[in-house]
């Protein structure tokens, strides 16, 4: 019998390593591009006067959550009570919930963090009140309560002041929470591809947002927060007058699917996340096959691009197989050499950032850092 130890498995990169030393399939934050999408978001929510809680949804990740606070945000946000953990533990101490939560056991934890960093969360209906006061009354804890408005998703929220007036009735007997405004996510309008027709619906979200305001002003009740928006629609609801704070998470990294958008103003991001991938396989002419698949990279906005190689198309992922067209230039088959490095780029980040542990910090051709996806998996 073999009596030497189990290898441990190595790290992707080691810092100072040029990218083709890294094991793939690993996915790369290109730092200079990160540190521009930081900077520019934060430059227009200074410049509009609004706060920006950027969503942490998006890369998971306390490193990235620092970075941004470091900058200028005010917090974060992030979309469950689990996920929120990690942010907590490496030093963030204004979270926000951009969501509701069912049951006891989610109300429990988010009472106990909320004994660490200031916390805040959505509710629609009178029972989830219910819960998160008898969870903070256990607890000994206080939260910030936003009531979710639906602005046109159709997903959470109420229709209209007379149902948030309702829930602030359920609030008034529980000191411990307080009514710290309103959130109005439109979601489904992030990635309508006109400039001009995300204008419009991002202005509908915004007067639907603001008619609320007022009728909860008419009727005595002051909104603080008015929190909302994402990468698609942020430059619009910074301009709109009615949001206080926004909430985008994808302009860290635009993904594949957020590049589809046309962009019309100042506010631009650049692609900072790739998935670097090895090819594996050269067994036919006309393709050739990857080591990331479906286990590397989500795939529900659309297949991943091939950075800077257009003659080459991502065609079909497997669970850990990705397929590649190759193309004809200059009257040749444009096929890659086995054992070549690709960069590709994921089409949706926030599900792809959730399959790795790693984020391989680069910049200039050379691994910086590795940054933990310590929230990775947490979906509670
Ligand atoms: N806020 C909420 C409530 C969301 O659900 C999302 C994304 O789905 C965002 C903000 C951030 O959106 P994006 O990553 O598209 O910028
Ligand atoms: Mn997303």
């Amino acid at each position: 019998m073999n009596t030497s130890p189990l290898p441990m498995l190595p790290p992707p990169a080691r810092p100072g390593d040029p990218l083709g030393a890294i094991d793939t399939p690993a996915l790369l934050l290109e730092l200079d591009a990160f540190e521009r999408n930081l900077a520019r978001m934060q430059a227009a929510a200074a410049a509009a006067g609004v706060a920006l809680r950027p969503h942490a949804k998006a890369h998971k990740c306390p490193a990235i959550a620092l970075a941004q606070l470091q900058r200028g945000a005010v917090g974060i946000c992030c979309q469950k009570v689990s996920e929120a953990l990690p942010f907590v533990r490496a030093g963030v101490r204004d979270i926000h919930i951009s969501n509701e939560i069912g049951g006891a056991a989610k109300a429990a934890l988010l009472a106990q963090l909320a004994l660490h960093a200031r916390m805040s969360v959505c509710v629609d209906h009178v029972q989830q009140i219910e819960a998160l006061a008898s969870a903070t009354r256990a607890a000994a804890s206080r939260l910030d309560v936003l009531v979710e408005i639906d602005v046109g998703q159709h997903r959470c929220g109420v229709d209209d002041a007379p149902a948030v007036l309702r829930l602030l009735d359920a609030l008034g007997p529980h000191a411990q929470l307080r009514f710290a405004g309103l959130q109005a996510y439109q979601g489904s309008i992030q990635h309508l591809r006109g400039h001009g027709e995300r204008r419009a619906a991002a202005a509908l979200a915004a007067e639907r947002a603001g008619a609320v305001v007022a009728a909860l002003a008419a009727a005595g009740q002051r909104c603080e927060v008015v929190t909302g928006g994402g990468t698609g629609s942020v430059e619009f609801d910074l301009a709109s007058g009615v949001y206080t704070e926004v909430q985008p998470g994808s302009y860290v990294f635009m993904d594949g699917d957020y590049g589809r958008n046309e962009v019309a103003g100042a506010l631009r991001f650049e692609h900072s996340l790739f998935l670097a991938s090895t090819v594996m396989s050269v067994g036919n002419g006309e393709r050739c096959v990857l080591d990331a698949g479906l286990k590397s990279l989500a795939t529900d906005s659309g297949l991943p691009g091939v950075w800077g190689q257009p003659q080459l198309h991502y065609v079909s992922a497997n669970d850990e197989h990705g397929i590649v067209q190759c193309g004809v230039d200059g009257g040749a088959v444009a096929r890659p050499a086995l054992g070549s490095q690709l960069l590709l780029v994921p089409g949706h980040c926030d599900p792809t950032l959730n399959l790795h542990e790693q984020l391989v910090a680069v910049r200039a051709g050379r691994v910086e850092a590795l940054w933990e996806i310590a929230a990775r998996g947490l979906s509670r």
